[in-house]
């Protein structure tokens, strides 16, 4: 396998490419598992050698299972994933799934934030409430497929913004003010806002279900 790390067999595998993401669970393991070492036994799905998995869900949940159990199965060890987006209430929820491609073209940050401000400019602000939204899947394989599997949410609730601020973060971040703040998510430092993201809270939810599922396979 490429990329098979030095000091120790992977255990579990993070069904993404993104290395922000896996910098922000191996945080979250570490010093979690007795024996796991998170920097080498914790990789993303191209160390594995794990397909890329499409995300024909019509849920968070649906899209984070698809894409864990896929990985579980080709690489046999056990799978995180997690699907997230922006729920905006006057679009009863849109872009939800959809927000990595609401403007036509999958990843473009800019058009999709442009194209929300722009369906949004008559919405006052009392009616500009919107959420991220993340599920993160856990599926642990077994000798007949999946023997079991998690999800767990979170939610980062705020206010749409009517123009951009900050220079931070990606996607939606420059347009979502959380409660009780005066920045948006852009304007906020990484720590700052992993410790209140959707995604930090679906992943700290999962977390005993991955103690779990790591004590007593083998380490190194
Ligand atoms: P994914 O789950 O990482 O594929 O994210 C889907 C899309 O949702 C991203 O492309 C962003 O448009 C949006 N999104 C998800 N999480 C965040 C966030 O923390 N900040 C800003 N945008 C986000």
């Amino acid at each position: 396998m490429s990329g098979t790390p030095v000091s120790g067999a992977p255990r579990l595998v993070l069904a993404t490419h993104n290395k922000g993401k896996l910098r922000e669970l191996r945080e979250l393991l570490r010093g979690q598992v007795p024996g796991l070492d998170v920097d080498t036994q914790v990789v993303d799905a191209a160390a594995a050698g794990a397909p890329d998995v499409a995300e024909t869900g019509v849920t968070f949940a649906e899209n984070s299972l698809l894409k864990a159990r896929a990985v579980a199965e080709a690489t046999g060890l056990p799978a995180i994933a997690d699907d997230s987006g922006l729920a905006v209430d006057v679009l009863g929820g849109a872009p939800g799934i959809f927000s990595a491609r609401w403007s036509g073209t999958h990843g473009d940050d800019v058009a999709n934030l442009n194209l929300l401000l722009a369906q949004l400019s008559d919405v006052p602000d009392s009616f500009r409430g919107a959420a991220f939204v993340c599920a993160a899947a856990l599926a642990v394989p077994g000798p007949d497929g999946i023997a079991h599997e998690t999800v767990e949410y979170g939610q980062l609730e705020g206010t749409l913004l009517r123009e951009p601020r900050g220079e931070g973060g990606f996607g939606y971040d420059p347009v979502l003010q959380p409660a009780g703040m005066d920045r948006s998510c852009a304007e906020l430092g990484s720590e700052e806002k992993n410790a209140i993201s959707h995604r930090g809270q679906a992943f700290r939810a999962l977390l005993p279900s991955i103690v779990s599922a790591l004590s007593g396979t083998g380490s190194n």
